[in-house]
């Protein structure tokens, strides 16, 4: 067996690796860990005391950032998407009527190139105010950091954090499309429900797909994008609706939940509040949605 130090020098996934070594043994990271934290806190020459302290070395950094590109991709998909009982397009047109009718051009060159054009004038006049919000989100987030991590690690059984680059990218638009592969997110930059829960938001749904494709591989190769993406909005609102990830949640945080996904979400809340357990949570929503 090789030293918990031995691991830290020589790999950066330290985590993913064991879990890779483990794996053909028929053993998993939460049997090592015990073992592997002791090896940890020995390697740090104690300047790492506890699993708290060894979670928060690992925990991402979270970026705010402006992408002016990102948000015309967006306006041009978003405009005519509707999805979970959420009509994106009559979002984007409340927030900027001229949009509206810019999405009544057909030839489709010509409407990106006018979409471009608005955005970019928009950006012009607004850069320093979105600036200061994205400043202000970085400040936010920074508070509430350590909490989120240390009860996420509790409800994921110490799960390790997947690699990327977490940057949260403000947007003009109240879509809040995230990229699963690259940990990216944009969110809106008056957001009701403020940056602290959608960043959270967002977090939970990069754990929560790294997670289920590895504990439930089977299962989760067998099932369409659209079942997935369901499972995990509901997840996610169980979740947010029970301590500690309410903390990180608006007081009526249910405003926020897909309309179409209530009935689901009422079922799978009433497993978690008896289980509290995150594989019997995803097994039951791989039943029910
Ligand atoms: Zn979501």
């Amino acid at each position: 067996m090789i030293g918990g130090s031995t691991f830290v020098s020589e790999f950066k996934e330290v985590r993913k690796e064991i879990e890779n070594l483990l794996e053909p043994h028929g053993l998993s990271w939460e049997s090592f860990f015990p073992y592997w934290g002791n090896f940890y806190y020995l390697g740090s020459k104690g300047n790492i005391k506890s699993d708290e302290e060894m979670f928060l070395q690992e925990m991402p950094q979270i970026k705010f950032k402006l992408n002016k590109n990102l948000d015309k991709r967006v306006a041009n998909n978003f405009l005519f998407l509707k999805g979970g009982g959420i009509d994106f397009g009559k979002g984007i047109i409340k927030d900027h009527p001229k949009l509206g009718s810019l999405r009544n051009i057909k030839q489709r060159e010509k409407r990106k190139k006018l979409i471009s054009n608005y955005i970019d004038s928009f950006y012009q006049i607004h850069r320093p105010q979105l600036q200061n919000i994205a400043q202000k989100f970085n400040r936010e987030w920074r508070k509430k950091e350590k909490e989120f991590f240390n009860s996420i690690a509790k409800i994921f059984k110490n799960y390790p954090w997947p690699k990327g680059k977490y940057i949260g990218y403000l947007s003009i638009f109240n879509c809040n499309p995230r990229n699963l592969k690259d940990k990216t997110f944009q969110i809106y930059y008056k957001h009701p429900a403020g940056v602290v829960y959608v960043t959270a938001h967002e977090l939970l749904h990069f754990i929560f797909y790294d997670y289920s494709e590895k504990k439930f591989k089977k299962d989760f190769k067998k099932i369409s994008e659209g079942k997935l993406w369901k499972i995990s909005e509901v997840f996610n609102s169980v979740l947010f609706s029970f301590k500690p990830s309410s903390k990180f949640a608006p007081s009526k945080v249910e405003k926020f939940d897909y309309p179409a996904f209530k009935k689901e979400i009422k079922k799978a809340k009433r497993i978690w509040k008896t289980s509290k357990d995150v594989d019997k949570l995803i097994s039951t929503l791989l039943e029910i949605c």
